[in-house]
């Protein structure tokens, strides 16, 4: 069975990254006689807006690319994600934290703070111990407790694609790694109880989905992915991460950095044969 998604966020209009993961991912599901389902990843309520959403759906069928069953909107899915979240909260492996960014940032410059990266913002665990309220603050999962309550210092999966770093085939994770990487992450933000890592994994497991193709920006996230489906009972997916189109520079597309978008390109007479043999598909 192969089961794949294409998971697109409303918050700009797709541009040849977007075409490139979507064409790669439904040629894999042609391949291997499988399904692909669309997800529109809207959880950022400030971000994404309905137009955005449209052309999504415009410029997929404009490329070519068929789902199979009718999309899934998370902003319509967040009772489901607070049911997961209240797993964890009755598994007691979560706590509320009141950490603004600028909170993190001094707590991670203190004199006596080892991990002392103002850059990267490992949450430095300074709301583990004060059993705050979740209503009104974010939510983390908290590392040590979710070690013991998994019985494993270890998060395993198939990595069937290849990640920033060459990585391929089994991939195993130090749960110490994660710490170390992002601290207690948020798994549920104030304003919309969720969190992307929350939503994707629940929607992976609703959506059955078998096998994951996406960038792999999203490989040294996957071990958030499976900690929290080995904790939420979910199977574990094959992952199939794809490497990144980038600019002239180099330099990752972004919406944000004003990469051409598929619209733009379509309306100067680029033909999608064009974009195909831009993207080696
Ligand atoms: N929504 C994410 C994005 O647009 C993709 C998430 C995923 O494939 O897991 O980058």
């Amino acid at each position: 069975m192969f089961i794949s998604r294409f998971a697109p966020s409303p918050t700009g209009l797709l541009h040849l990254g977007h075409a490139y993961s979507a064409l790669l991912t439904q040629n894999l599901v042609t391949r291997n006689s499988g399904t692909l389902h669309l997800r529109i990843e809207d959880i950022d309520i400030t971000r994404c807006t309905p137009d955005f959403e449209k052309q999504i759906y415009r410029d997929l069928e404009w490329l070519g690319v068929q789902w199979d069953s009718t999309p899934l909107r998370q902003s319509e899915e967040l009772s489901i994600y607070i049911n997961s979240l209240k797993q964890l909260v009755d598994k007691g492996l979560v706590y509320g934290c009141d950490c603004t960014r600028s909170d993190i940032k001094k707590a991670l410059s203190a004199p006596n703070n080892l991990a002392n990266d103002v850059n990267t913002l490992v949450y430095p665990g300074t709301c583990r111990e004060k059993n705050l309220p979740l209503d009104g603050r974010n939510v983390r999962l908290n590392l040590l407790k979710t070690k013991n309550y998994l019985e494993t210092d270890y998060i395993k999966f198939s990595e069937q694609g290849i990640g920033p770093n060459k990585e391929t085939g089994d991939q195993t994770f130090d749960i110490a790694w994660l710490e170390k990487r992002y601290g207690d992450f948020i798994i549920a933000r104030k304003d919309i109880r969720t969190s992307y890592h929350l939503a994707v994994t629940v929607d992976d497991a609703q959506q059955k989905v078998t096998h994951v193709s996406r960038g792999n920006d999203l490989f040294y996230v996957t071990p958030i992915h499976v900690i929290l489906q080995n904790l939420l009972n979910f199977k574990t997916p094959v992952y199939i991460h794809h490497p990144l189109i980038k600019d002239k520079n180099g330099n990752k597309l972004a919406k944000s950095k004003g990469a051409e978008s598929i619209l733009s390109m379509r309306n100067s007479g680029t033909t999608i044969k064009e974009i195909r043999s831009i993207l080696g598909l």
